[in-house]
């Protein structure tokens, strides 16, 4: 019988420690320590760069307390000190989902509990007076967007409400990649190139995306290496989006060809500057009903009022 050969544990590629992952675009392999200070190292340099948090700033973060911005909360609190004068808060929506959003309010409230930051939340049902459960009733292929545009509404009165001035996200590269492709396959270029940090033109909090170029695999990561994975169930509208699709193709596409992602976001950019100033800027005015800043008429959000059932 052939003697047992002993398995090599790969060393990190910048030390002797233990490797953790592989990261397969650069070939490195990497120990705890070094890949979370990479991490961490990469959403300061993406926060710096895009000038995304500045002195004076108060960010609150959109915290639903599922992986992605879990992590964004805990990489922003440990890179808080190093920024002068910057505030942290947090705020959560309720879209009102049974069976989902119960335990992910826990898991938030846990969070902000452990880091001592000061925490508010929204509700579906305080602000348009239903739940999403029962909005979609019979139009649950629909989920997606009617949950979107309701909840984008919602985190800007939220954020309005703690008097912040940068609202954070926890959209992440493969979330990004997403978006980009999804708008090629959509044939919307205006929607690629617009800049949604801007969001309509300063007339609501900016949002910022600090993890834009961190991948789900790595958010993943980083979370089970600080013992923080939040067990959670998928949201059950998740299985009607056309984004799940994509971002099956997209998962393959990158296990294959390690960077499509990055490539991706890479290409968005460049069309950003070949476009810049040379697309029809959407005329913005007042929605006729309630106000907000939109490009029609009136808002998506009054129009969606109108075909919801209470
Ligand atoms: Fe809303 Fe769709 Fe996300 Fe569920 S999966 S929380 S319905 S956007
Ligand atoms: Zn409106």
């Amino acid at each position: 019988m052939a003697p047992d050969v002993p398995v090599k544990t790969p060393r990190c590629s910048l030390c002797d420690e233990p490797a953790v992952f592989h990261d397969r675009m650069t070939g490195r392999h990497l120990c705890r320590g070094h890949f979370i200070a990479g991490i961490e190292e990469r959403v300061a340099e993406t926060i710096r760069s895009r000038n995304l948090i500045v002195p004076g700033d108060h960010v609150v973060i959109a915290l639903s307390g599922g992986k992605d911005s879990t992590a964004l909360l805990m990489i922003l609190a440990r890179l808080l000190p190093s920024w002068e004068s910057v505030r942290l808060s947090a705020i959560t929506i309720d879209e009102g989902i049974h069976g989902y959003r119960e335990d992910t309010i826990r898991s938030a409230d846990d969070l902000v509990a452990k880091y001592g930051l000061s925490h508010s939340t929204v509700s579906f049902t305080e602000l348009f007076g239903g739940t999403l459960d029962a909005f979609l009733n019979g139009r649950e292929p629909e989920a997606c967007s009617v949950c979107g545009i309701l909840r984008r509404k919602a985190l800007n009165v939220a954020a309005e409400r703690t008097g912040a001035t940068k609202l954070a996200t926890g959209h992440n590269l493969d979330d990004e990649a997403q978006s980009v492709f999804m708008n090629v396959l959509r044939g919307d270029l205006p929607r690629l190139v617009r800049d949604s940090g801007s969001d309509s033109q300063g007339r609501f909090i900016p949002r910022i995306k600090p993890l834009m170029f961190v991948s789900e695999k790595e958010i993943a990561v980083y979370l089970m290496l600080h013992g923080a994975w939040p067990d959670l169930p998928e949201c059950p509208y998740a299985v009607h989006a056309l984004r799940g699709e994509v971002r099956g193709m997209l998962a393959t596409l990158e296990s294959k060809h390690p960077g499509t992602m990055l490539h991706l976001m890479e290409s968005k950019a460049k069309i950003e500057v070949q476009c810049a100033g040379r697309l029809e800027e959407e005329a913005i005015r007042p929605c006729a009903e309630c106000g907000d800043p939109c490009s029609g008429a009136i808002c998506q959000l009054c129009q969606l009022k109108k075909t919801l059932k209470k």
